[in-house]
């Protein structure tokens, strides 16, 4: 069985003295393709570092919503010549964030459509982070029109706009949140999509599994978020990866 982790920030600093051990039990599980986001441009050598020391791991690059007071004007500049000069599967993690307190929507906007226009002219799909700011993003979106399309991490909208975002060429990304009882929202939407609008993640090292919350979330668990939506969609969990890998190959296109 072929898995694909879609999110995971192997390259953060928890992961250091652990990162080959951890690769090496993800393979057992069958994952042995991982796409890495970035979050601030001070973490994008580290991360393409990382990415360059072990097999199977993807860069994509971005900055994060949720890191507004890290980022400069003058990070865009870089962020385009790194898409330039580096092997980079997707932009991202980039998006909207109003959950957080005293989220600055005009600073995030900015730093969102530079990103999207960057995705466009390259032709790259993006790693959207999005929370209680579906709509707006949407709308941008359906303005930008990215060919290329991308997944929204953790997704946690409705069916409407997840049904929405799947009409403009981008997949639901699926994590742990799934593995909760209580998340009984996203598993009815899960329940309804098609497979193909899916693609797996952990967003290791955050967002434990139910039954591991006192761990850190590792990438070998995209195993058992494939096992909840075979239940969920009543089906194989090799039918799961098969789907879900096979989206997530065509998206980024460094995986092969
Ligand atoms: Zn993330």
């Amino acid at each position: 069985m072929r898995l694909i982790d879609s999110h995971c920030h192997i390259d953060f600093p928890q992961f250091e003295s652990r990162r080959q051990e951890l690769l090496e039990q993800a393979s057992l599980s069958g994952v042995d393709e991982i796409v890495v986001p970035g979050v601030t441009e001070k973490h994008w050598g580290r991360l393409l570092d990382c990415v360059s020391h072990h097999a199977g791991l993807h860069a994509a690059l971005g900055l994060h919503p949720c890191f507004l007071d890290q980022h400069q004007p003058e990070d865009l500049k870089r962020l385009a010549r790194l898409l330039e000069t580096q092997t980079v599967c997707a932009v991202g993690e980039i998006g909207l964030d109003l959950f957080i307190p005293d989220a600055d929507l005009d600073a995030q906007l900015f730093y969102l459509d530079q990103q999207l226009a960057l995705a466009k002219q390259f032709d790259l799909p993006v790693l959207l982070h999005v929370r209680k700011a579906h709509d707006q993003m949407l709308q941008r979106l359906r303005r930008v029109k990215l060919q290329a399309g991308g997944v929204v991490h953790a997704f946690s909208g409705s069916k409407h706009q997840a049904m929405q975002y799947v009409d403009l060429g981008f997949k639901l990304g699926i994590g742990g949140t799934i593995t909760y009882e209580r998340a009984k929202k996203l598993r009815s939407i899960v329940s309804e999509m098609d497979l193909a609008d899916l693609i797996l993640e952990t967003d290791a090292p955050d967002m434990p599994l139910s039954g591991y919350r006192d761990e850190i979330n590792q990438p070998a668990r995209v195993r058992e978020v494939a096992e909840m939506v075979a239940q969920l969609k009543r089906c194989s969990v090799e039918q799961v990866a098969r789907i879900t890998t096979a989206q997530a190959v065509a998206l980024f296109h460094s995986i092969s």
